[in-house]
């Protein structure tokens, strides 16, 4: 899963508008931000076996650290206490710790059977990923969704803010697209490599948020103004 993981993202804050769409990005991505990094230590492997499904060359072999759910949810919890710590908004902190999860949910989806639940044991994964139609489909339906409520919920405060925002909407787009079409990545290591790149986006995110406000405020400001007008 890549673009679902971006949509949960961006619908997140439809519900919690105060963290940064940087951070929810953060909480969405945090397993695949985090597995390069297992990677090159040697604790997690991947190997590249074109065919091994429709979508995707890469064959999972482990990875307990970054994509178990007893690690997510271990991970969920400090995102949540950190953020909440650091922001008094343990609001947001509830559902940052929601996206730390969704991520797990969202990849047994699209997964072959090898997400762990626990560091060893039993692997779950429903196989989304056996056909590219049924794949594109639910990525860009939910893609669409996200890119669709982030809209509606939050708008942009200048030029910058819709500048911004539609780019890494068609950057991700064309980064999936080429990874589903293109060539199988050349070695393990240079897909860890472009695995970091992923980080980019969450950099992406925290300047598309500077130049972004939640809707709900502006809306509601401008109902009590029209309402108090006719009033008068
Ligand atoms: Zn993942």
């Amino acid at each position: 899963m890549f673009l679902g993981h971006f949509a949960a993202a961006l619908a997140a804050k439809g519900v919690a508008p105060r963290p940064s769409l940087g951070t929810t990005v953060l909480a969405a991505q945090w397993a695949d931000g985090i597995w390069p990094l297992f990677v090159f230590l040697g604790l997690e492997h991947v190997e590249i076996v074109p065919g091994i499904t429709a979508v995707t060359p890469l064959e999972f072999v482990s990875y307990p650290y970054s994509h178990s759910l007893v690690a997510d949810a271990g991970w969920a919890a400090l995102f949540a206490v950190v953020y909440g710590t650091l922001r008094k908004d343990w609001r947001g902190a509830g559902w940052l710790a929601a996206l730390v999860l969704s991520h797990w949910v969202l990849d047994v989806v699209a997964h072959r059977p090898d997400m762990p639940i626990g560091l060893d044991g039993i692997k779950l994964g429903l196989g989304l990923w056996n056909s590219i139609p049924a794949t594109l489909i639910v990525e860009f339906a939910l893609f669409g969704a996200g890119v669709w409520i982030y809209v509606h919920s939050m708008r942009a405060r200048d030029r910058m803010g819709k500048v911004l925002y539609w780019a890494f909407v068609a950057t991700l787009v064309v980064i999936y697209l080429l990874a589903v079409f293109g060539p199988p990545p050349p070695s393990e290591r240079a897909l860890a490599v472009t695995g970091l790149l992923g980080w980019l986006f969450v950099a992406w995110a925290y300047w598309i948020d500077r130049h972004r406000v939640p809707n709900v405020a502006s809306e509601g400001i401008a109902e009590w103004r029209t309402t108090s007008f006719r009033h008068r």
